[in-house]
């Protein structure tokens, strides 16, 4: 299909400083688990999305030197010349598409913990770094630290050249770096000509920006990545005050405005708190002040929402770190014409995980993301078919949906049947939950591609039993049949069931609610779970007027969801309605008008009254077909079927994301022999060895 005329404009070539990026589509800067670490990895991931049309690609932060050591995080490294081979991996694999590679060189100062180097942290003054509970404190910066640290940025941007890199950051955002912690004046106490004014102290960023500049300002553009809006009104840098007035006095002296908000949580709001495009309000005066190019981010998926930020003047290029992560080729996407072919991001943030958790990126919407050296799969070019066998795949949930995706498109006959009416399994239930409709794109996207398919049938309302799997036909039998909530409390906490939670009929799971129950109130809200569904649950039951208290063994309310940056989003949201939030206590009775409580600490008993309880603990994979299966023996065979294999949570209850994966897995993989090792390629320590410490010198 022919590109739409009214998507033109997004494939402008722009001309940023000394280079010129083919259309406006810009990969910014972002986080994956990979690194320094994962070089290969790093380099494929990056080099899919040059392939599927952004006209440029960014690293995430890259340290410069071993006082700003992120481990245990893995982002990229570029202490000395030692690591110029491994990022030159990344820009080989860039520029092979015709995109321009982006380099985000970072000082993190106070954030960075050293613990690798043993460096001290270092700060614009001597103070605590507000995200690190280590007992150890930055110091404060001496000048001659200033003049060291402008000396390491300039080689680092002059090795980042050698890497082949075209455009340098110097990065000022999400309160991650020396540059950014210099203009803070709630960071910066000091009283010399770095402290003080906000002429004081933009002094280093501005001369960070010059001596890039002087460096490698004739064939590289310098780009600056600055956080416009801390959202924390007179106590930060805020669009209508110190922001504006920063980009105001160095308008003209990048070669492009990477513009945002700060901290990554404030800019990587999920889907739950903030729509697409949310950063207008914030970043739209900056075209105004500067004639140099800008580049902005919004979680935007939606061609027309991008030409409608470039018509009316809010951002010149269309940065994207999410929406390239679900749709690599969302570019390629717009420019054929393929609109509804784009995976579109949730904003689950279940990609943020991967770095929190220091392991390779992974998306809930793409399953190859993280995977394209190590298991070779592409999210776009997947192999053809190799035999005539034919699918029976029971459950349309996330993970038998993303199996008929793969296989259909593979070219194998598969017919699913769903026991609902409605496909899309656990998705299309939560995503009527509050705040997650964005969500039931996992099955959109799907559905929509199925339904291109003609190899692909799909049964509903048909709920299929163990007789009727070897009545039906089919060569390969896959199992998606979901999981349920458990009723008993069963979970992290409990290895046994709660007294009185089996016998009571006031004891609902998040499946009797989501299929339309409604308990009275006061209710308890139990969750042992501490990701998001017990916080919703309770928002829901107070919005149909209970009175709810959440009950949590964790210390603090969605524990994990610290992972996708929502954690203190989530906690000030059931704070602002009123839930009460009862932290460190453990259910261990109920008697259906009281439940009595220990603390997790001391064992202090005490009571709550409750009418009801929702049990939010854990789910019992829906594994009776599996095992009738398992029980038939020579039956199976008997019925010309060659394999049975479970998939999603009915394997292993999990995440969404993981549902996802073990589907598009079972689809590429199952004919593979079995194999006692990892069924992925490995990075293996270098036995390079830098410098020795004699020749280690500041
Ligand atoms: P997953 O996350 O693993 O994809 P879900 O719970 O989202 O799991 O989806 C499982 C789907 O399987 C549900 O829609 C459920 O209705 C369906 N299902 C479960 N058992 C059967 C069965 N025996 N026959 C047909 N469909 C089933
Ligand atoms: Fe979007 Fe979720 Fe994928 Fe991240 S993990 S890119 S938020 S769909």
């Amino acid at each position: 299909m022919p590109r739409d005329p009214r998507y033109d404009i997004l494939f402008e070539p722009i001309k940023i400083g000394p280079v010129i990026a083919k259309n406006r589509f810009y990969q910014v800067p972002h986080c994956n688990g990979m690194g320094h670490v994962r070089p290969r990895a790093h380099a494929a991931m990056r080099g899919v999305k040059a392939q599927g049309g952004w006209g440029v690609v960014s690293t995430e932060e890259v340290e410069i030197h071993p006082t700003s050591d992120l481990s245990p995080y893995i982002e990229g490294r570029l202490w000395d010349e030692h690591d110029v081979p491994a990022l030159a991996l990344t820009t080989e694999a860039i520029h092979q598409y015709g995109a321009l590679a982006a380099i985000e060189l970072v000082h993190a100062g106070m954030n960075a913990p050293n613990l690798y180097s043993r460096e001290a942290s270092m700060a614009p003054s001597p103070i605590v770094n507000p995200a690190s509970y280590a007992p150890a404190q930055a110091r404060g910066m001496t000048l001659r630290d200033i003049r060291d640290y402008r000396r390491w940025h300039r080689a680092a941007a002059l090795h980042a050249r050698r890497a082949g890199f075209d455009i340098i950051y110097v990065y000022a955002g999400h309160s991650l770096s020396l540059a950014m912690h210099f203009l803070q004046s709630r960071h910066n106490h000091r009283t010399d000509q770095y402290g003080g004014s906000l002429k004081n102290r933009a002094r280093l960023l501005r001369e960070l920006i010059e001596d890039t500049k002087e460096a490698v300002g004739a064939t590289c553009a310098v780009a600056v990545r600055f956080a416009v809006d801390e959202l924390r009104g007179s106590d930060g840098i805020s669009a209508d005050s110190e922001g504006r007035e920063i980009v105001e006095m160095l308008a003209e002296l990048p070669d492009l405005w990477d513009v945002n908000v700060s901290d990554w949580a404030n800019d990587s709001k999920t889907s739950r708190f903030a729509a697409e495009g949310y950063q207008e309000d914030f970043v739209r005066f900056v075209k105004k002040v500067t004639t140099k190019p800008v580049v902005g981010v919004g979680r935007f998926t939606s061609p027309d929402t991008m030409v409608s930020q470039i018509r009316r003047g809010v951002l010149d290029l269309i940065g994207a770190a999410r929406p390239s992560i679900a749709d690599p080729f969302l570019p390629n996407k717009i420019d054929s014409g393929d609109i509804d072919d784009i995976r579109e991001c949730i904003g689950c943030n279940i990609c943020v995980s991967g770095d929190y958790t220091m392991t390779p990126i992974r998306c809930t919407q793409n399953p190859t993301m993280g995977e394209e050296w190590r298991k070779g799969w592409h999210p776009e070019a997947i192999p053809e078919r190799t035999g005539n066998d034919s699918f029976l795949i029971v459950g349309a949930g996330p993970a038998g949906l993303e199996c008929a995706r793969l296989l259909g498109r593979r070219g194998y006959a598969v017919h699913v049947a769903e026991a609902r009416e409605l496909l899309g399994g656990r998705v299309t239930r939560e995503a009527l939950l509050p705040g997650l409709g964005a969500w039931a794109r996992v099955r959109d996207y799907r559905l929509n591609q199925l339904n291109k398919l003609p190899n692909v049938e799909i049964f509903r309302a048909s709920h299929v039993t163990a007789d009727q799997v070897l009545e039906f036909g089919a060569t390969r039998v896959v199992l998606a049949t979901g999981a349920t909530w458990r009723h008993d409390g069963v979970g992290r906490t409990h290895t046994r069931p709660i007294p009185g939670f089996d016998s009571s009929n006031s004891v609902f799971t998040p499946d009797d609610l989501m299929d339309g129950l409604q308990p009275s109130g006061p209710v308890i809200v139990f969750d042992d779970d501490h990701y998001y569904l017990g916080a919703i649950l309770a928002e829901r039951l107070h919005a149909a007027g209970l009175a709810v208290t959440l009950v949590t063994p964790a210390d603090r309310l969605s524990a994990w969801t610290v992972n996708t940056l929502e954690q203190h989003a989530i906690q000030k949201r059931v704070m602002d309605f009123g839930i009460e939030i009862v932290t460190s206590q453990n259910i261990v009775e109920y008697d259906g008008r009281r439940a009595v409580l220990h603390c997790t600490y001391t064992e202090r008993i005490s009571e709550l009254p409750a009418a009801s309880i929702v049990t939010v603990t854990s789910r019992h994979p829906n594994a009776d077909l599996a095992a009738s299966l398992d029980g038939m023996g020579d039956s199976v065979r008997n019925a010309g079927i060659i394999s049975v294999d479970s998939i999603g949570d009915c394997y292993a209850p999990s995440t969404i994301a993981a549902a996802v994966y073990t589907g598009h897995r079972h689809a590429r993989e199952f004919d593979w022999p079995q194999s006692d090792v990892a069924g992925f390629r490995r990075e293996l320590p270098s036995t390079m060895a830098g410098d020795a410490p004699q020749e280690f010198k500041r």
